[in-house]
Parts: C-alpha cells; sequence; structure tokens
C-alpha cells in the first residue's frame, strides 16, 4: 500500500524526509515484477527511474523542484520518448525508437515527474479491451479473466493495480473513460486542443487527445494543469489561458447538472444504472440542481465516429510503408510488393479493418454517402449539446453500458465490441472534455464508473463537480 493519498501528501512526506523517493520508486518497480501477469507495460525504465529519484529527491529537499518533482508516471505506448522504443503496440513498429519527446511528455519531465515505462495498448488505440495489441492482452487488476477496457487498458490497469502514481493515455472515442470505468480509477479526456499532440502518433487527428489517470481528482487536475496550454508544434492547441485548476477544485459556484434520456435507454447493465441513480439522488440530497435535457442525435454517434475516424486512420496510417519506419517484410521483388507485404505482414487485424473500412468511405463513389454525410451529423452531434450547455454546465452519464467483460467475450463480434463506446464518442465527436468517476462495485466486485461532460474549455467546472462527487457524495 501507498503511505499517501494524492501526490501533495507525497511531495510533503518526501521533504519532512518521512518518505524516500527512492525505496518509493523501488516499491514500484518490484509492484511492477509482481504484477508482470497484467502485462501492463511494454516498457520499464528501472535504471533510469532510480537516477531521476535520487536526483530529484535531492531537488524536492532543496525546494529547488519543479511542480510535479516525484511524481511517478507511466506512458502510453503511442507518446514519443527520445531515444525510446514507440510501437503503438504493434508489429509495424516494432524496434522502433523516437527520434523526439513528445510535448505533453516533456513537460511532465520539465516539471521534474518520474517516467517509469510505457503501457501496453490497443494496436494504434483501435479497441476497446486491450485485446489487439501486439503485446498481448492486458488483465484488469480487480480480476484477471476480465478486460481492462482499451485501447488504454494498460495505463488504467497500471494506476488500478498501483504500478505508478499516475499515467498518460490518449482518447479518440472513450480510450481513457471506458478503461478508468473498468479498472475503477479516474481518468480524463481534455478539450480538442487543450493539450499539444505533437510526438502523438495519430490514429485520427481530429478527435484524438492526450489525458491522465489517476485515483483522485486533485492529482487528475494537477497534471492537466501542467499538460495544457499552446505549443507551436502542434497548430491545433489553443492559446486559452489554463486556469489553476487544482487550486481551484471546490464547488463555489452553482453547477447545473443535465441528464439525458437517451443515455439511459435500453442496453444498460441494471447495477450501472443503480449505481448512478442512486448518485443523482444524493446530488438532490445536496441541493444540486439536476436538469432533463436531450441530446436528441446520440443514436448516430457510433455510425458517425467509426466513418469519420476510420477515414482519418486511412490517410494517417498510410506512413507505414515498410520503408520509413519499423517492420520490413522480407521481399526485394520490387517496390509495390514491398509496401503490400509489410503492411500485410506488421499490422493486426483490427488495425487493417480500419484501413479498410475507411479507404471505402474516403472512395471516389461513397464519399458522399458516407464521409461527408457523416461531417454533417457530426456537426449536429455537436450543436446537441452546444444546446444542452445553454442550460446546464455538466452532463451526467454512465461511461460504459456495462461493467468489464471476460477476455475474449466481445472479439468474435465488432459491432457488439464498437457498442462498448456508445457513451463516449460523442465527446470526441463534439470536441468536448469528460471524465470517468469511479462509483462503486457490482455484486461480482467489478468497478463501476460514470461520466460528466462539459462544454469546450471548461474542465474548471468538470473537475470542481468531481472534487465535489468525490468528497461529499461516494
Ligand atoms: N474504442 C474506440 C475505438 O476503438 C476508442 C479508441 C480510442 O479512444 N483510442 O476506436
Amino acid at each position: 500500500m501507498l503511505p499517501y493519498k494524492n501526490y501533495s501528501e507525497k511531495r510533503l512526506q518526501i521533504k519532512e524526509g518521512k518518505l524516500s523517493l527512492v525505496e518509493n520508486v523501488k516499491f514500484f518497480l518490484s509492484e511492477i515484477e509482481k504484477k508482470k501477469n497484467l502485462n501492463a507495460f511494454n516498457f520499464v525504465f528501472s535504471d533510469d527511474a532510480l537516477i531521476d529519484a535520487k536526483r530529484i529527491e535531492e531537488k524536492i529537499k532543496t525546494g529547488e523542484h519543479g511542480k510535479l518533482a516525484g511524481l511517478v508516471i507511466a506512458v502510453k505506448d503511442v507518446l514519443s520518448i527520445k531515444d525510446k522504443p514507440t510501437t503503438c503496440s504493434s508489429k509495424i513498429l516494432k524496434d522502433f525508437n523516437s527520434i523526439y519527446t513528445a510535448t505533453a511528455v516533456q513537460r511532465l519531465i520539465d516539471e521534474d515527474a518520474i517516467i517509469i515505462g510505457k503501457t501496453n495498448c490497443d494496436e494504434f488505440a483501435m479497441g476497446s479491451s486491450n485485446e489487439n495489441s501486439a503485446f498481448g492482452n492486458v488483465l484488469n487488476p480487480t480480476d484477471i479473466t476480465r478486460v481492462p477496457g482499451g485501447s488504454s487498458g494498460g495505463s488504467a490497469a497500471a494506476v488500478a493495480a498501483q504500478l505508478c502514481d499516475v499515467s498518460l493515455g490518449t482518447d479518440t472515442g472513450g480510450s481513457i473513460r471506458q478503461p478508468a470505468s473498468f479498472c475503477g480509477v479516474y481518468g480524463l479526456k481534455p478539450t480538442y486542443g487543450r493539450i499539444s499532440r505533437f510526438g502523438l502518433t495519430a490514429f485520427a487527428s481530429s478527435f484524438d487527445t492526450i489525458g491522465p489517470f489517476a485515483t483522485n481528482v486533485e492529482d487528475v487536475a494537477l497534471v492537466l494543469e501542467i499538460l495544457s496550454g499552446k505549443d507551436e508544434l502542434d497548430s491545433t492547441s489553443t492559446d486559452k489561458v489554463v486556469p489553476k485548476f487544482s487550486k481551484n477544485l471546490t464547488l463555489d459556484k452553482k453547477i447545473r447538472i443535465g441528464i439525458a434520456k437517451e443515455y439511459f435507454g435500453k442496453g444498460i447493465s441494471p447495477e450501472v444504472k443503480d449505481s448512478i441513480d442512486s448518485i443523482i439522488e444524493k446530488l438532490k440530497e445536496n441541493n444540486i440542481e439536476i436538469v432533463k435535457i436531450s441530446l436528441p442525435h446520440t443514436e448516430y454517434t457510433i455510425a458517425t465516429y467509426y466513418i469519420l475516424t476510420t477515414a482519418e486512420a486511412s490517410s494517417n496510417l498510410a506512413r507505414y510503408d515498410g520503408a520509413r519506419y519499423g517492420y520490413r517484410a522480407a521481399q526485394d521483388s520490387n517496390l509495390p510488393d514491398m509496401y503490400k507485404q509489410s503492411r500485410s505482414e506488421g499490422f493486426g487485424k483490427e488495425v487493417k479493418r480500419r484501413i479498410m473500412l475507411g479507404t471505402y468511405v474516403l472512395s471516389a463513389g461513397y464519399y458522399d454517402a458516407y464521409y461527408r454525410k457523416a461531417q454533417k451529423v457530426r456537426r449536429l452531434i455537436k450543436d446537441d449539446f452546444d444546446n444542452a450547455f445553454k442550460n446546464v454546465e455538466v452532463i451526467l452519464t454512465p461511461t460504459s453500458p456495462f461493467t468489464a467483460f471476460k477476455i475474449g467475450e466481445k472479439t468474435s463480434d465488432p459491432i457488439e465490441m464498437y457498442l462498448s463506446d456508445i457513451f463516449t464518442t460523442s465527446a470526441n465527436l463534439a470536441g468536448i472534455p469528460g471524465i470517468n468517476i469511479p462509483t462503486g462495485k457490482n455484486s461480482e466486485g467489478l468497478p463501476i464508473g460514470m461520466q460528466l461532460l462539459a462544454n469546450q474549455f471548461n474542465e474548471m467546472d468538470l473537475l470542481k463537480m468531481s472534487y465535489f462527487i468525490e468528497n461529499k457524495i461516494l
């Protein structure tokens, strides 16, 4: 067990000499070793982490430290770290080493965080169960016969199993929030553009976001604060002022919560529904105004998401040709065959399915019927949220219709798997922030999660309400 409940306690303990940072890192390394069966990490940076721990411990003692000094962080293996491997859990990037560091990771390092390793995920972040990884499945720490969710399954499992303090994941359609829900931790997807994507391997560039997993809201807020802000290396990053998220968590204003009927229809497990209903009751008892709202285009989210993201993926993944990065098939007769064979052998099944779907929806005869139409529906979904946020600051929904499912349970039916994302993809279509809050366990002891959504760039209200729920309701 960790002797602290959040980062501020940890740093104080280090400063007062009650906690050795080197011992703390050794503890994490030994837990990673002990829980190797979870398969949460693709790479562990033991030596570097211990060297950093020693150096940063000194800095904390002299007071010349960064804002995350000694926070031990694991990073999803789709984010680049200079001179370290970045595989995206794909055979096609086997043996590829990054030549620069992602801005998000660099910002953590600059504030004296310790990067302990890179976490397993679905190949190129495509999946909802971490069963699409060339490094094998990640197991759910609560029940190892079940999936941790995906695609950031390793990052969620690593925080849940206490293999690090915090981790970074990415969320294109739910890949932070859904695994956070399955593993029982907090996970935040920021507004699109809040955090630089420079150094993140692109899946669907107009949806991709980076965000933190943690065991508590304060740590989520602190890390978000460091990660956010303009970056010249990503033109879609915003220069909007970054609030001091971690310093303003108290609920000091009226925040209304919207409940959309479209998110509580059939298909939700009764235990998930009961858990969320009981939170809503407690919120009412605490004088939080609950407003009924409607998001009428919800039923189109999954179809829209899978048309647009596969289209973007088919273009983004064209660069893996066997010549420029990573894996090259043993084929030397001619160039086109070398490309084809490298891609056929290097990509896994789900990634190939998405490249084919995406190529199809963009093809000359079908562009208008699929891609263009989906772009229009994306706007309608965004309009739904714009309307809703005229009357409420935050929207409350389940994160996933069900709790963690058994390994193999949904692999034979991709549509069934895609439905895991039914409540999360809308936030990416609309570019708005969302968070998973663990609300309790079902009768089998499996974590249940609830999602809060807010308007673009309103992470502050999202975090205030999350902090209130964490401290007053749960
Ligand atoms: N599960 C979704 C998908 O497979 C979301 C992935 C993600 O957010 N990276 O596309």
